[in-house]
C-alpha cells in the first residue's frame, strides 16, 4: 500500500522527490536533534493523485489523521481543544524551492472556542490569542477560499484609522481584535455564503487541499516555466506543531544565513524582526534587524543559532539557509536548505569550502553555474559625482538603468512591446508581480528587506535590485514617487545600484565588473576574493574538461579578445562579414553583376587584398592555434538593395521624369536573384560551386596570409571549411578546384604550413545522415547546429520568436531548439554523423560552431558526443570552459556510479 504521510522522524535529506524540499530538511535536522516542532509530511506522490483525480485518496487522510492523533498525543495537546489547544501550520514544500509562489497557512485550529484555549495558554495573553485567530482567519480567507485579501485589509485599515490616526496594527487592543474577527467572518460569509469552518479537522482538510491545488496556480506555473522546474512533481505539504514570534518582545522570528549569499563572505547574515511572525519578515511588512543584532537583543539565542548554523554547513557541506523562531527566549528552526545565493557569492563560497577541505575540487567545480557566470561580469555604476536619491539595500547586484514603472502588467508591456528598459518600483512585491519583475532591467522597493519577495526572486533572476529604500514615497495613483524632496515620474529615467543599495535620477555611466577589470590587469581588482575564486575554480575546470573551447571571430579584435578569454583557437571565421562596408560591398555588387569572366575576376582582384589582410591578423592574433575559416555562406541577395524598396524607387523616378536606366538595370539583376527562401536557396557550397572564381579568390587570400605570417616566424594553423554541404560530392568537387590553389600558392611562397585542413559544416539533415560518405572527403566537421536546427525543424531561424514561447509553454519542445540542442531530434542527427563520421574516417576532427556551443546544457550533450572542441561567441568562452570541465567532472561520476 502506498503510504502517503511521514513523520519527521521517518524521513531525511534524499528523500526530496518524495517530501519536497522543506520536508526531507525538517525530517533531516529532525534526526541530528536540532530543535524543529514536531509534525509530518503528506507526499508529492499524494499530490499528484489529488491533482489526477480531483480530490485526495482516502487513504492519505486516513493517514493524516492517524499521524494528527500521534502528533497531538506528542504534545499533549489537541486540535480544537478550548482548553489546550494545539496549533499547526499547513505549508507547501516542492522538491525545489519556489519561493512563495505556493500557499501556506498559519494557526490552524483554532476557532472561537480554542481562541480561549491559547489565551490561557499564553497567561491571559487574550490581545495575542485574538491577533493569531483574525491572522488565522484572514490567511484561511484569503488562501483557501479565494477571499480578496484587499478586503481584510480594508477592514484592517479601518479598525486601526477608527482607533487614533496613523495606528499601527499593535495599537489594536484585545476589544478591538474582538471586533475585528467578527467583522473578518463576516467578510467570510459574505464572499464564500459559508460560515468559517469552527472544526479544526474540516480546516486541516480545506487548507491540505488548497496547498494542492496551489501547485497548478497560475504564479507557481509562471514560476516553473521560468525556472525549467517540471510541472509533473507536485508539491509536499508540512503539517508543523506552530510556534510563535509574536509573543513579546522575548520572542521573534528570523531568516538566517551561514555565509553571506551576496558576497559569499564567511559571516552569519540574516534579518530578525521581535516579536512578529515568520511571514512578516518576508513581506516586508515592517522593516527588519540585522541578525547580528540578535547578540544584544538575546545572546543564549543567539549563542544556540550560531551553534546550530555551524553544524548544519558541516553536515550539508554548504551555505545554508535558515528560518527560526524564537518563542519567549526558546530557539525553533522551521526550516532549512541550501541557500540560494548571488552568481558572486557562489564563486567566492565554493572556492573557500574549497581551501578550508569542506569540499574536494570536483565538487567545488559543480558548485557554479555556466548559466550564470556571465553574470560576475556585470556593470556598476559609476556614480562620480551624482547624489543619491535614495538608499536601500543591496539585494541584488548589478546596476541598472531604464525608465520608471509602478506595475508588474506595465512593466511586461513596456519592455514587450516598446522594447523599453524598465526598472520596477514598488512598495514589495508579491508572487504576483512576477511577470513584470523578470521583464525589468532592475527593481526597486522601498519596504522590504534583504530576504524580501523582491530581494529572493531578484537574486534568483540575476536582475539587479534595490530593496526597502525608506526614503521613497510612492503615490500610486499620481504614478509617481517622491524621495528627499525630488518627484520622479512614470516613464522617467532612473538609475539603481544593486552593489550599493543606491538610487539615482536620470541615466548614469555603467562601469566593468571587478572581474572585468581584472580581466584586463587591473591590480587591484586581482585581489578581490571573486577574482581569485574565479581564477581558482576555472584552473580546476580547464583541468579536468576534455573538450576543447574555441571562439566564433571574424575579425582580428575579436580573436584576441576570445583569447584573453581561454579561446583556444576559431572554430568559425565567418568571411562574409569581411564583405561588409561599402568599398567591399560595391566589390561584391561587381562580381554579381559581372558580365563577362573578366569583369568577374576585377571584382575577385579588388577583393584579395583585403580578404588577405583580414586574414593576417586574424592569424596573428591566434598564432599557434587552429583558425576555421568558413568559405562564403550567405545568399547573395544579402549584399543586393531590397527588392521592394528598388522597386518603389525606381518607379517614383520613372514618374518624376527622371532617368532611372541604371537603377533599372540592377533591378533587373535583383529581380534575376531574388528568392523566394533564400536560407534555402544560392549559398554555401552552391555559391561556390556556380561561381568557383569566388572560393578560389578567398583561398588563395586565406593561403597568402598564412604564408605571410609564417615567413614573419608566425605558426598559423590554418582549416578551411565548406559550408552547407548535403552531398559529398559537393565537397569533392570543390576540394579538387580548391586544394591545387593552396598548393600552387604555397609552392610560389615556398612556404609549409604546420597545419593546412579541409572540412564541412553539418548543417542539413542530408549531410548528418551521409556523414560516412563525406567523412572520407574531409579532415574534419564542424557542426552547424543553428542551420542544423532550423532544417531539421523546419523552423526559419529568423522567425521563431513569434511562436517558440508558445511553444515551450505548451511543451512541445524542451526548450527552444536554437538555444538548446534539441537532444531527440537535431542531437541524435548529430550523433549519427559522429559515429558514422568516425567510422568511416578515425582521424577526424569534430566541433560544433553553432550558438549551441555556448550554451551550458548543450556543452554537456556535445560531451557525451565525444566532440573534439565547442566554438562560441567571444564572451561566451569561459562559461564554455566551464561547462566542459562540469561536464566532464559529471561524466566522470555518472559512470562511477
Ligand atoms: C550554423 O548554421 O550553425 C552556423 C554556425 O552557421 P551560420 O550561423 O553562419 O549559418
Ligand atoms: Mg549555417
Amino acid at each position: 500500500m502506498t503510504k502517503y504521510v511521514y513523520a519527521f522522524s521517518e524521513g531525511n535529506k534524499d528523500m526530496k522527490d518524495l517530501l519536497g524540499g522543506k520536508g526531507a530538511n525538517l525530517a533531516e535536522m529532525t534526526n541530528m536533534g536540532i530543535p524543529v516542532p514536531p509534525g509530518f509530511t503528506i507526499t508529492t506522490e499524494a499530490c499528484l493523485t489529488f491533482l489526477r483525480e480531483g480530490g485526495a485518496p482516502s487513504e492519505m487522510l486516513a493517514e493524516a489523521g492517524e499521524h494528527l492523533v500521534t502528533l497531538q498525543r506528542a504534545m499533549g495537546k489537541s486540535l480544537g481543544d478550548p482548553g489546550d489547544p494545539l496549533l499547526v501550520s499547513v505549508r507547501s514544500g516542492a522538491k525545489f524551492s519556489m519561493p512563495g509562489m505556493m500557499d501556506t497557512v498559519l494557526n490552524l485550529g483554532l476557532n472561537d472556542a480554542s481562541v480561549e484555549g491559547l489565551a490561557k495558554q499564553t497567561g491571559g495573553d487574550m490581545r495575542f490569542a485574538r491577533d493569531a485567530y483574525r491572522r488565522f482567519i484572514q490567511m484561511f480567507g484569503k488562501i483557501v477560499m479565494d477571499v480578496p485579501g484587499d478586503a481584510f485589509e480594508h477592514a484592517m485599515d479601518e479598525a486601526k484609522g477608527a482607533k487614533f490616526d496613523g495606528a499601527q496594527d499593535t495599537d489594536l487592543d484585545a476589544d478591538d481584535l474582538s471586533a475585528l474577527i467578527l467583522r473578518f467572518k463576516a467578510l467570510y460569509r459574505e464572499h464564500t455564503s459559508e460560515d468559517f469552518p469552527q472544526d479544526p479537522k474540516d480546516q486541516l482538510r480545506l487548507a491540505i487541499d488548497a496547498v494542492f491545488s496551489s501547485w497548478n496556480g497560475k504564479r507557481a506555473r509562471d514560476y516553473r516555466r521560468q525556472n525549467k522546474i517540471s510541472d509533473d512533481l507536485g508539491t509536499a505539504v508540512n503539517v508543523q506543531t506552530m510556534v510563535f514570534g509574536n509573543r513579546g518582545e522575548d520572542s521573534g522570528t528570523g531568516v538566517a544565513f551561514t555565509r553571506d549569499p551576496s558576497t559569499g563572505e564567511k559571516v552569519p547574515y540574516g534579518d530578525y524582526l521581535s516579536n512578529a511572525q515568520g511571514e512578516d519578515v518576508v513581506a516586508g511588512i515592517r522593516n527588519t534587524l540585522p541578525l547580528v543584532k540578535l547578540e544584544e537583543l538575546d545572546p543564549v539565542s543567539y549563542g544556540e543559532l550560531l551553534q546550530v548554523m555551524h553544524t548544519l554547513e558541516m553536515h550539508y557541506r554548504d551555505m545554508c539557509d535558515i528560518e527560526f523562531t524564537i518563542e519567549k527566549g526558546r530557539l525553533w528552526i522551521l526550516q532549512t536548505r541550501i541557500g540560494k545565493r548571488t552568481a558572486f557569492g557562489e564563486w567566492v563560497m565554493a572556492a573557500e569550502m574549497l581551501d578550508d577541505g569542506l569540499i574536494d575540487e570536483d565538487a567545488a567545480l559543480l558548485r557554479v553555474d555556466a548559466n550564470r557566470l556571465e553574470e560576475l561580469f556585470k556593470r556598476r555604476v559609476e556614480a562620480d559625482g551624482a547624489t543619491a536619491i535614495a538608499k536601500g539595500l543591496n539585494a541584488s547586484p548589478g546596476a541598472a538603468t531604464g525608465a520608471v514603472v509602478f506595475s508588474a502588467d506595465e512593466a511586461e508591456r513596456w519592455a514587450k512591446e516598446d522594447s523599453a528598459r524598465v526598472i520596477l518600483v514598488r512598495r514589495e512585491t508579491t508572487p504576483d508581480d512576477y511577470h513584470g519583475m523578470i521583464a525589468s532591467q532592475g527593481i526597486l522597493t522601498s519596504a522590504g528587506g534583504t530576504n524580501s519577495h523582491a530581494a529572493v526572486v531578484a537574486r534568483g533572476e540575476g536582475i539587479p535590485a534595490v530593496c526597502g529604500a525608506e526614503q521613497i514615497r510612492l503615490d500610486l495613483e499620481a504614478r509617481v514617487f517622491t524621495a528627499n524632496g525630488t518627484v520622479v515620474r512614470e516613464g522617467d529615467t532612473i538609475t539603481i545600484d544593486g552593489f550599493t543599495g543606491n538610487v539615482y535620477v536620470g541615466e548614469l555611466p555603467l562601469a566593468d565588473s571587478v572581474l572585468e577589470k581584472a580581466r584586463q590587469g587591473d591590480a587591484d581588482a586581482r585581489q578581490e576574493p571573486i577574482w581569485r575564486s574565479f581564477e581558482r575554480l576555472m584552473r580546476v575546470a580547464d583541468d579536468r574538461r576534455r573538450m576543447r573551447v574555441r571562439a566564433n571571430a571574424d575579425t582580428p579584435e575579436q580573436s584576441t579578445n576570445a583569447r584573453a578569454r581561454g579561446a583556444e583557437g576559431i572554430g568559425l571565421c565567418r568571411t562574409e562579414h569581411m564583405f561588409l562596408g561599402s568599398e567591399r560591398v560595391q566589390a561584391v555588387q561587381q562580381m554579381i553583376f559581372a558580365e563577362t569572366p573578366e569583369e568577374e575576376q576585377a571584382a575577385y582582384d579588388a577583393l584579395l587584398p583585403l580578404q588577405r589582410g583580414d586574414f593576417v591578423g586574424i592569424f596573428r592574433a591566434m598564432d599557434g592555434l587552429p583558425v576555421t575559416v568558413r568559405l562564403l555562406d550567405p545568399p547573395l541577395h544579402e549584399f543586393l538593395p531590397d527588392l521592394t524598396e528598388l522597386s518603389v524607387e525606381v518607379a517614383l523616378g520613372r514618374e518624376r521624369g527622371e532617368d532611372v536606366s541604371s537603377q533599372d538595370a540592377v533591378l533587373t539583376k535583383v529581380r534575376q536573384l531574388h528568392e523566394a527562401n533564400p536560407m534555402l536557396g544560392l549559398r554555401g557550397v552552391r555559391l561556390g560551386i556556380l561561381k568557383p572564381g569566388l572560393y578560389a579568390m578567398q583561398v588563395r587570400a586565406i593561403v597568402e596570409a598564412a604564408c605571410e605570417v609564417r615567413r614573419a616566424g608566425g605558426d598559423p594553423k590554418v582549416e578551411i571549411m565548406i559550408p552547407l554541404v548535403a552531398t559529398v560530392g559537393e565537397l569533392q568537387q570543390l576540394r579538387a578546384e580548391l586544394e591545387p590553389v593552396a598548393a600552387e600558392v604555397l609552392a610560389a611562397a615556398s612556404v609549409e604550413l604546420s597545419h593546412l585542413e579541409w572540412g564541412t559544416m553539418i548543417e542539413l539533415p542530408r549531410a548528418a545522415v551521409t556523414a560516412a560518405e563525406i567523412a572520407q572527403a574531409a579532415d574534419f566537421f564542424s557542426f552547424g547546429t543553428n542551420d542544423l536546427t532550423q532544417t531539421a525543424f523546419g523552423f526559419s531561424r529568423d522567425d521563431i520568436g513569434k511562436f517558440v514561447g508558445l511553444y515551450e509553454e505548451r511543451k512541445l519542445v524542451p526548450a527552444n531548439p536554437f538555444v538548446t540542442v534539441d537532444r531527440a531530434g537535431v542531437g541524435r542527427l548529430m550523433q549519427i554523423a559522429c559515429e558514422e563520421g568516425r567510422a568511416a574516417n578515425d582521424e577526424i576532427h569534430l566541433g560544433i560552431c553553432g550558438e549551441h556551443g555556448g550554451d551550458p546544457a548543450s556543452v554537456v550533450f556535445c560531451n557525451e558526443l565525444g566532440l573534439d572542441y565547442v566554438s562560441c561567441s567571444p564572451f561566451r568562452v569561459e562559461t564554455a570552459r566551464l561547462a566542459a570541465g562540469q561536464a566532464a567532472v559529471g561524466a566522470a561520476e555518472s559512470a562511477s556510479k
